[in-house]
Formats: C-alpha cells, structure tokens, sequence
C-alpha cells in the first residue's frame, strides 16, 4: 500500500513519524473517514470542512489546502486501486523534539499529516447491514468536546471490546440516562414514521452523514425530530439505526438483549440506507 506523509507518498514500511510527534504522545490531533464508492470519494467536501473546524477549535493550524488535500485523497484512490473503501487522515500537533504540555510554537513547528486507504470490498453492500446490529449500553464518561473529532478513541475503543465481549455489534453511550451517540456513530430511534435523533452540541460528534442522512429524510417528507432520547425510550422504539462514514445507514435490531420491534431491520432504516447510498454515489467526485 502507497501512503502518505507530510507530503510525499511512500511504501506504508517506509513512512515514519517522530517519537515525539504529540499525536502519539498525547492524542494531539484530529482525523476524518472518507469513504470510496465506485472509486469515487462520497461527501469530500463535508469532511473537509469539518477538519477545518476541528483544527480550529484546538488552535492547530492545517499543513494543506483543501484542494491539495482532494488530490492526495484521489491519488491515494488511484495508486492503491480503491474501488470499496475508506481513507483515513489524520493530522497531529507534530513536536519541537521534545515533550511538555504547553503546545508548541506553530510557527515553527509544523504539523503531521498521514493519510492511507483501507480496501474494504462490499462496503456498500454489507450483510451486517442485512442482519442488523446488537448493540449494549454504556455509561459516556467521555469528555465535554465531543465535537470535535480527536484521535482520543481509548474509551470508545473500550466500548467496542465491552459491546463484543457480550456477543453485540456495538455501544450506544449514555449520559444522565439519555443517549448521546454510538462508540463510532451517531444514534436514531423511529417511533411511528418520526425519526429521533438527539440535537447538535457539545456533547455529539456533528456526524457528516447524519448531515445527509437527515436531509434525505426531509426530502423524502419523513418526519425528523432533533432532541434527546433516553435509553429506555430506545428499547421501546418501532426501530433504531446509526449513522456513520464507513457504516452509512446501519439497522439495529436489539439494545441491551431487548428486541426492537419484529426483530429485524426497519424499514424505514432500510429505505434511508438505500436513498443514501444512491444519492451519495451520484454526488461522488
Ligand atoms: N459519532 C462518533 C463518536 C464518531 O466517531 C463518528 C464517526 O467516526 C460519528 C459519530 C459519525 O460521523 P460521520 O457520519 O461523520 O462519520
């Protein structure tokens, strides 16, 4: 696999980054998931923007432009012959060649960007999509800067081994008996024909396809609602779904051993899923 580092593209063996980078010594950095389609990037520009935001939120300063940044994306497509996949990018606070809390000058020290693709053949087409996902509940003891999409991906990480060591998929993360989000994903019930997902903050990553994801809904005359929902609610809900880059519009068919309706993926999940997919693969650039 080709990759790429502060602006060069090498054999993944050959890449290195300092020790003392502060992404690796101190999650100091941000990153993004794209993913590919038909060898084509799906939603760029949404990825883009919200990098530009997370940088800015903790005062880093971005090593490339935007167009610089889509060409790296869509050579790294081309020379790794994506047609299914992700790519993922991270950019860190890089270091001074030495350690200590107080950030360096960013004049004189320039971030670390990477970037890499994952081949993911039958991404779009997923059997886990089919069955649906189990998922657990978990308490969030995450931070208060959620918004903000860091590499500090311990707790969720942890979440996932939890959610697996229980024979599940995944963890949605709970706060004052409310959910916030899934470990990797943003989180919906549907009563009814009303979606339900919890509104914008702090406390959520602003997830790029529940940006889309919503809008489709809309246009499709669904009706949206943006507010908290308690766990409890969840468990009696007709159906539930989340929502993420590399997942699209994923079913869930079970919360904490509870089934959601029949059993099996909704249909109004299903629907969003296909509207998605194909509304994203005619916008892919
Ligand atoms: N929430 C969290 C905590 C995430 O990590 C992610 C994606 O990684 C999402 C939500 C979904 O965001 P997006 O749709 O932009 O991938």
């Amino acid at each position: 696999r080709t990759v790429y580092v502060n602006g060069e593209y090498l054999p993944e063996n050959e890449a290195t980054i300092s020790i003392f980078d502060r992404g690796f010594l101190m999650a100091d950095g941000v990153y993004e998931v794209t993913s590919v389609l038909d060898g084509k990037l799906i939603d760029f520009d949404g990825h883009a923007v919200r990098l530009e935001r997370s940088m800015s939120e903790l005062d880093m300063r971005s090593p490339i432009t935007k167009e610089d940044l889509l060409e790296v994306h869509r050579e790294l497509v081309r020379v790794n012959e994506i047609n299914e996949g992700l790519i993922y990018l991270q950019i860190t606070r890089g270091s001074d060649g030495d350690r200590d809390f107080v950030f360096p000058d960013p004049e004189t020290t320039a971030p670390t960007i990477v970037l890499f693709t994952q081949n993911k053949p039958g991404l779009a087409d997923s059997p886990a999509a089919k069955k649906g996902a189990k998922i657990i509940s978990i308490e969030d003891i995450r931070w208060g800067r959620r918004d903000i999409k860091t590499v500090q991906l311990l707790y969720p990480s942890m979440g996932k081994m939890m959610a697996k060591k229980a024979g599940c998929d995944d963890a949605w993360l709970v706060e004052d008996g409310f959910v916030t989000e899934g470990t990797s994903n943003n989180a919906y019930i549907v009563k009814g024909n009303k979606i339900i997902t919890r509104q914008l903050s702090n406390d959520i990553l602003h997830g790029i396809t529940r940006a889309a994801v919503l809008r489709f809904a809309r246009e499709a005359q669904m009706e949206v609602e943006e507010r908290s929902f308690t766990i409890d609610e969840a468990k009696e809900a007709d159906e539930a779904f989340t929502t993420s880059a590399s997942g699209f519009v994923m079913p869930v068919v079970e919360i904490d051993g509870v089934a959601l309706g029949e059993g099996v993926p909704g249909t109004i999940a299903l629907r969003l899923r296909e509207i998605y997919l194909d509304e994203m693969r005619k916008a892919a650039i």
